[in-house]
């Protein structure tokens, strides 16, 4: 079903949608590199080797190390420049596994759970603790709970999460649920997995590498039945052992790829996507789907022998879901050549169609857009939303005043399979991920071929864009905010 669709879409269909292409610069080696992403390439291919041979990646495993040996291996196989580039991870942070049993007169059952990233083992025997019902996590939850908080596992009901709206409303709560569970002296967090069908995941606590407590996810069936016990007046314990394999700052990689410039080889134009996953499925919506885009974008650019005016890199970060570090050890590394970085885009969001790009305020990017994307208007219709985004890894560009893109894609299953068991090859959708392959393509091609002029903001612009937008909140949300405010991240007037 899948395939027909995908045969029955022709280039021919798809730029006679738009009468602008022709009128575009090098628009003929931007509707070669087109054709040759909408045909059959060895992208797929490669998405189902990175998620059912090497698997869950997280930075620091020794699934990561293959991932970006094997990612290193496609470019220079393809012929494109590339090396892996050093940066720093603060700190290792692996699940070897975990465990629970849940207790109380005459019930005992053990549900699956997962740690949260940076969450605290357990000695192996595992910690015991009452468990209570702390409701939604309130402020007026814990009130209610008082004294009996202090020293007990805390457990927080979630409503199921259903697309990117109820993510972002998850993470937006999580910094104060788990703030509330510490002020009340709770020996731990337990939430309920937002997740249907008993789905675990790895939701990111707040805290990061700061965190001192055990925080986990169970089950979405074992909570629900938990929470009715400890409703029916039914005390509980929760025994929680979890074997977590911690350690100090190491050196990881990014893998980056390169095709210069013709006539303007200084001057840089970056698409990224991590390769790093979380490890409970196999990263393939998050993110290995669009790293497998990325580098075969690069693949056949060198395949066609396209030359674009100004050097593209093609980033495979690492240690994004670890606090966005690969991508800010780059803006360490390559701090000298930052203002000649003209774009930095980064796509993020699984197999959802591509609608449009978060352009992170500035408003400028949108009329380029609009003739970079020009040649796949019929792709679209792409609106394009003027805000600033944290949460991937134009991040720590955006803070320092490089222009910037995220791709907006709608919801599609991304929100449910998120960091989750769930996260498979099958959940990809093909289809779109080629015509999305073709969107990413045309946008980076346009920056990097357009006649423009696309300086890098100020420390005081940056600063603007703090105080003027909601970004402090973001920032907070994913523990970014103190790094800049300290002058650690990001630019500070
Ligand atoms: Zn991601």
């Amino acid at each position: 079903m899948r395939g027909s669709l995908l045969r029955s879409l022709t280039l021919a269909a798809i730029l006679a949608a738009t009468s602008t292409a022709s009128s575009l610069a090098q628009s003929d080696d931007g509707s070669r590199l087109l054709g040759a992403l909408l045909g059959d390439t060895p992208m797929v291919r490669d998405l189902q080797t990175l998620t059912d041979e090497i698997g869950g990646r997280p930075t620091g495993s020794p699934a990561n190390l293959r991932a970006f040996d094997w990612a290193l291996e496609r470019f220079r196989e393809a012929g494109v420049d590339a090396r892996k580039e050093p940066f720093q991870m603060p700190g290792l942070w692996l699940e070897r596994s975990a465990r629970a049993t849940v207790k109380g007169k005459g019930v005992a059952f053990s549900p699956r759970v997962a740690a949260l990233p940076f969450s605290t083992g357990t000695a192996a025997a595992g910690l015991t603790a009452p468990l209570v019902d702390a409701g939604k996590g309130a402020e007026s939850d814990y009130a209610g709970l008082g004294a009996k908080a202090k020293g007990a596992f805390v457990l927080v009901e979630t409503d199921e999460l259903l697309d990117l709206d109820g993510l972002f409303r998850e993470y937006v709560e999580a910094g104060h649920i788990e703030r509330r569970a510490i002020a009340a002296g709770a020996a731990g967090l337990v939430y309920m997995s937002s997740r249907p069908g008993n789905t675990l995941a790895r939701h990111n606590a707040s805290l990061g590498l700061a965190n001192r407590h055990p925080m986990l996810m169970m089950e979405r069936d074992a909570a629900a039945r938990a929470l009715r016990l400890l409703r029916a007046v039914i005390p509980l314990t929760l025994t929680v052992a979890l074997d977590i394999q911690s350690g100090p700052a190491y050196q990881a990689h990014n893998v980056i790829g390169e095709i210069r410039g013709s006539t303007r080889p200084d001057e840089i134009v970056v698409i990224g996507a991590h390769l790093d996953s979380w490890d409970l499925g196999t990263g393939a919506l998050d993110n290995g789907a669009n790293a497998a885009m990325v580098i075969d974008i690069a693949r056949q650019i060198r395949r066609l022998g396209l030359q674009p005016a100004r050097t593209i890199r093609f980033a495979l970060w690492n240690g994004e879901e670890q606090n966005l570090n690969g991508s800010f050890g780059y803006t360490l590394a390559h701090a000298a050549e930052l203002d000649r970085h003209i774009m930095a885009s980064s796509y993020d969001i699984g197999t959802g169609r591509i609608s449009g790009f978060f352009t992170g305020g500035r408003a400028e990017l949108v009329p380029v857009l609009e003739r970079a994307l020009a040649p796949v208007a019929g792709l679209g219709p792409f609106t394009h939303v003027n805000i600033p985004i944290v949460g991937t890894d134009n991040y720590d560009f955006m803070m320092q005043g490089v222009p910037n893109l995220v791709a907006n894609q709608e919801s599609a299953n991304y929100g449910p399979n998120y960091h989750a068991r769930s996260d498979e090859f099958g959940r990809a959708d093909l289809r779109q991920l080629r015509l999305n392959a073709a969107i990413a393509a045309a946008a980076t091609w346009g920056f990097a071929t357009l006649d423009l002029a696309l300086p890098r903001q100020s420390a005081r612009q940056v600063d603007s864009l703090v105080r003027h937008t909601d970004l402090a909140d973001q920032m907070k949300s994913f523990n970014v905010y103190d790094a800049w405010v300290a002058g650690k991240r990001g630019l500070r007037p």
